[in-house]
């Protein structure tokens, strides 16, 4: 339990450390559909709408898949992480600003630990994290599911009152608030309005340096 006046910090890590216009997300849903079509029986015109599907339905494209036929996990994961992490540039800055913030930092991703452990290799954040908090360890129940909030709530001794959380994803940051922790939604447009963010920047590493060390 975090006795500190300091807050504990939670951060997404896809669009969220690294930019939306890296196009590395993209890679992943284009292996995701490539995946669909090669070893479930989706046709390439339905990849679109049954990926939009299972997110609505399930959560994710992985649960939908594990749901509706039965896929195994981590082969899906290898396959889909098998991307070009070349396009990831290194951020000192935002690493800096990492580095500045005071108590601890992990990581809570959809993904795997090993795309987690490529992205912040190739941005110079290798050693800037306590802890990954990745789909596997959530049962392979994605965010905006509660119950992966509850589990790292648990698993790293958070209070959620005195945690932050750093997302691109606006309908993600829901459940944390319901928690009670402090919402940070990371936007490329800067006049986005969201119910469940606390916070939302265009700029993660300026915000990030104003608020440093800051009691929560
Ligand atoms: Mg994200």
């Amino acid at each position: 339990m975090n006795h500190s006046n300091f807050p504990d910090w939670l951060f997404d890590l896809d669009n969220t450390l690294y930019p939306l216009d890296s196009g590395l997300f993209n890679q992943v849903r284009a292996r995701i559909g490539e995946f669909m079509t090669r070893y479930c029986g989706v046709q390439t015109s339905d990849v679109l709408s049954t990926q939009r599907r299972y997110r609505d339905e399930y959560g994710s494209s992985l649960a939908g898949l594990m749901a509706e036929n039965r896929t195994e996990p981590e082969p899906f994961l290898s396959f889909v992480h098998d991307v070009d992490y070349g396009v990831i540039e290194p951020n000192p800055r935002l690493a800096d600003a990492l580095a500045g913030l005071s108590r601890r930092r992990f990581i809570f991703t959809n993904g795997s630990t090993k795309h987690a452990d490529n992205v912040l290799r190739r941005l110079g954040m290798e050693d800037l994290f306590e802890d990954v908090f990745d789909i596997t360890r959530a049962g392979y129940v994605p965010k905006p599911n509660p119950a992966p909030y509850d589990r790292i709530v648990r698993d790293f001794g958070l209070d959620a009152k005195k945690t932050i959380f750093v997302e691109d994803m606006a309908r993600n940051l829901a459940p944390a608030k319901a928690l009670g922790m402090t919402t940070v939604l990371v936007v490329a447009a800067p006049d986005t309005i969201s119910d469940e963010a606390d916070y939302i920047t265009t700029d993660l590493a300026g915000w990030l340096g104003a608020h440093a060390g800051a009691p929560s």
